[in-house]
């Protein structure tokens, strides 16, 4: 299937940093019977988690959606810190999980090592039909641990000898990876899905949407077909852990590389002080 966390540190609210072998989680917490949490993921840079307190507002509002109790920021605050300490690796991963029971919890975890040469290469993606979450219900916008269909999804683009998927709605809308938001460039023009899509309101789409402006990019956000990105001059996806990653490669056909992931890249960089 998909990679698994190399666990470095975790911290338990109430606990503080435990044994990452330990359990951690009551039987009866939706988390585990339903997937009802929420969670988010964090690159750690020099030992500073980027971006803390607007993952921490998206975590919050992830919370609310799925009637979680309200999320105690302070107290995830701690937590992220002891598990960093613990874990002393200044380029990692965090993750921050909020269940119903109420239980907290920060991982840190290796980086993966692999990011650099997929940088390098591009990436390969393969279109797969996803769902517009274009009613509440359906939870646009809300980071839940309801994730096993993302993690089906990036497994059949790899058992396709892909990389990665693109979802795209029954109209053949745009939306975005499993765990990326996409862009594309034609000119000095950013393209990228627009938040009504009912996609996640990535914390580095909207670093990335800064950093385009002094980078010298005019941005777009609409609604577009996968012919669009098929005729773009250049893509690639962001992330927080696999941050602005190049697109070599849509269902089979080639698409060429350009400057603007590598200027964004570089932008995150410097912004991330890394
Ligand atoms: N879209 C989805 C569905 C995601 O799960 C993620 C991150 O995991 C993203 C987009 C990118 O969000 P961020 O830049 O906050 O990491």
């Amino acid at each position: 299937m998909t990679d698994g966390i190399d666990l470095l540190a975790v911290a338990v609210g109430g606990r503080g940093v435990v044994d990452p072998a330990e359990p951690v989680l009551r039987a009866d917490d939706e988390a585990l019977l339903r997937g009802r949490a929420a969670f988010e993921t964090i690159r750690v840079y020099g030992g500073r988690p980027f971006k803390l307190a607007e993952h921490l507002d998206r975590l919050a509002g992830s919370a609310e959606r799925i009637g979680l109790p309200e999320v105690n920021r302070l107290e995830l605050e701690e937590l992220a810190q002891q598990a960093l300490d613990a874990a002393a690796a200044p380029d990692s991963v965090l993750r921050l999980y909020w269940t119903p029971t109420p239980a907290s919890l920060a991982l840190v975890s290796r980086l993966a090592d692999h990011y650099g040469a997929l940088r390098e290469r591009g990436q390969r993606l393969i279109s797969l039909r996803g769902v517009r979450a274009d009613e509440p219900w359906l939870l646009p916008g809300v980071k839940s641990t309801s994730y096993a269909v993302n993690m089906a999804a990036e497994a059949e683009a790899k058992r396709q000898g892909a990389d990665d998927a693109l979802f795209v709605d029954a109209e053949g809308t745009v939306l975005e990876g499993p765990t990326t938001n996409v862009w594309w460039r034609r000119g000095r023009t950013l393209y990228t899905p627009s938040l009504e899509l009912g996609i996640l309101a990535g914390v580095t789409r909207a670093t990335v949407l800064e950093l385009a402006g002094e980078t010298g990019y005019a941005v777009e956000e609409g609604h577009y077909g996968l012919t669009e990105l098929l005729a773009a001059d250049e893509a690639f996806t962001s992330s927080s852990v696999r941050e602005v990653m190049p697109v070599t490669e849509l269902d089979g056909a080639p698409i060429a590389r350009g400057p603007a992931a590598d200027e964004l890249q570089d932008a995150l960089r410097r912004a991330a002080g890394g």
